[in-house]
């Protein structure tokens, strides 16, 4: 745990008690903070009490008193409508942040030098993380590996010189953290996704810039216009910027020429990793996140030996494009992740005589824009509450039966794909949120996985979780 002494004997209040916010408020306390906690789920409440967490109605403290206001990044800062703690911190004048803030103001009270990479973006920020803690660890250094990926970031270790940090950001969590000042800061990409929260797609943009703008080395997507104005703005600003692209040269910093990864500095180019044969790597998408991972290693000093043998060992990510199962030539996928219809493009580009289970809790915008993939498709099996609206948008061009759920969607595919007598993919990428049949992506995958082995003289290529049908 890093205990957060930056309010040693003062007071914070804290909202949101699911997730991180429990790991926050005892960061805030070991570090000898005065800290009063609340959540609307009087359970919440309940659990910290019992863990000895002073708990309190935040509607009836006194917020003069109140030195910071520390908010779950689940809760809504500004849309759709601000959370009402929030309110009652801005009425009272009171700073809002997260825990992402509360770690870079102990970083710089304590090793304000350590390595800290921070990364973020529309879609790669898990796999560009953990590419890059991989790495890391792969080259011998100590390496902490937390935010919004899965381990609260104040549960790593503390603060010191040769530790290297490695921490995905949401746009909630950079939101949270107004002085966010990685050593290399990546934005992968941009497009329109979580506009709930944020309203328009230049308030989402604008969020994304502060995490690369505050960093010594900014290294920064060039394939979409928002983030391309960024890296000039960024530039101007002083920063170093490395470009990074999956489509054309750049410049200065990285870029994919199919799976070789080139570097351009100072007008050179030179190769400086081939990604062909690296399965866990497949695709252009994962061109981008490794020109990224690399540009990131380079700016916190690993070497390019290290850099070429920790990708070549990448483990990849469950739920990604992972290969779960085989049955002659059907080849069973788990995309779980793809939750929006830009993050299910990488996979439907990465395969052909794709049997495509879809749908869920539908996003803004559906499936219309993977039109140019149709053609991929020999069949597609639609499940949850967003099938009505992608029967619609399939139309005629590309076969489909509403599935319904996701243990039919799975058997009618696998049957369908067998009898085509040909290479097959049965995949899994949903381009939906699964919170209307699953409580969240992971327990969707791991349902599929699960489905998937039940088919009859199918080789599994990893373990189904037990209970996750
Ligand atoms: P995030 O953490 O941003 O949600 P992940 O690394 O978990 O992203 O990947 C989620 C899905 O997004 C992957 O399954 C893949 O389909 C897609 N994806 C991954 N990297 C990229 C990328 N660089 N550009 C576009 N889509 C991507």
């Amino acid at each position: 745990m890093i205990p957060v002494t930056v309010f040693k004997d003062k007071q914070v209040a804290l909202f949101g008690l699911g997730g991180s916010g429990l790991a926050t408020a005892k960061a805030l306390v070991a570090g000898g903070a005065k800290v009063t906690v609340f959540d609307d789920n009087p359970d919440s409440v309940a659990k910290a009490a019992a863990e000895g967490l002073h708990t309190a109605d935040l509607h009836g403290i006194d917020w003069s008193a109140m030195s910071a206001f520390v908010l779950s990044p689940g809760v809504p800062l500004t849309h759709p409508k601000p959370h009402w703690s929030a309110d009652l911190a801005r009425a009272a004048g009171v700073e809002i942040i997260g825990d992402v803030e509360l770690f870079v103001r102990e970083r710089r009270a304590h090793a304000p030098d350590c390595p800290f990479i921070a990364i973020t973006g529309t879609n790669g920020k898990s796999t560009t993380t953990a590419l890059i803690a991989h790495i890391l660890m792969a080259s011998g250094r100590d390496t902490q590996l937390g935010g919004n990926i899965g381990t609260a970031v104040l549960t790593l270790d503390p603060p010191q010189a040769d530790r290297f940090y490695v921490v995905e950001c949401s746009s909630y969590q950079i939101d949270l953290a107004p002085t966010l000042n990685p050593s290399a800061g990546i934005l992968l990409n941009l497009t329109p996704d979580h506009l709930d929260r944020h309203g328009t797609m230049q308030h989402y943009a604008d969020v994304k810039e502060r995490l690369v703008a505050g960093s010594d080395t900014a290294i920064i997507g060039m394939d979409d216009s928002y983030s391309a104005l960024i890296a000039d703005r960024v530039e101007r600003s002083g920063r170093k910027v490395m470009r990074i692209s999956r489509r054309q040269p750049v410049g200065e910093g990285l870029y994919a020429d199919g799976a070789c990864i080139m570097e351009a500095v100072g007008g050179e180019i030179s190769l400086l990793a081939d990604l062909d044969g690296i399965t866990t790597l497949r695709g252009g998408h994962n061109a981008q996140n490794a020109c990224a991972a690399i540009a990131a290693c380079l700016a916190v000093g690993v070497s390019r030996d290290d850099i070429r043998a920790g990708l070549a060992s990448f483990p990849g990510l469950k739920h990604r494009m992972q290969p779960v199962g085989r049955k002659g030539d059907v080849l069973f996928v788990n995309d779980s992740k793809a939750t929006n219809a830009d993050a299910a493009a990488p996979a439907l580009s990465s395969y052909d005589n794709i049997y495509w289970i879809a749908g869920g809790l539908p996003k803004a915008g559906g499936i219309a824009s993977l039109e140019p993939l149709f053609s991929r498709i020999a069949k597609a099996y639609l499940i949850g509450e967003a099938a009505p609206a992608f029967a619609a948008t399939l139309g005629e061009a590309v076969p489909f039966e509403i599935s319904g759920t996701l243990d039919r969607a799975v058997a009618h595919a696998a049957a369908d794909a067998a009898a085509s007598g040909k290479a097959a993919a049965v995949m899994l990428s949903p381009a939906c949120a699964s919170f209307d049949q699953y409580k969240n992506f992971e327990v969707r995958g791991d349902a599929f996985v699960s489905h998937v082995a039940d088919i009859e003289g199918v080789t599994m290529l990893v373990e189904p979780k037990a209970g996750t049908k």
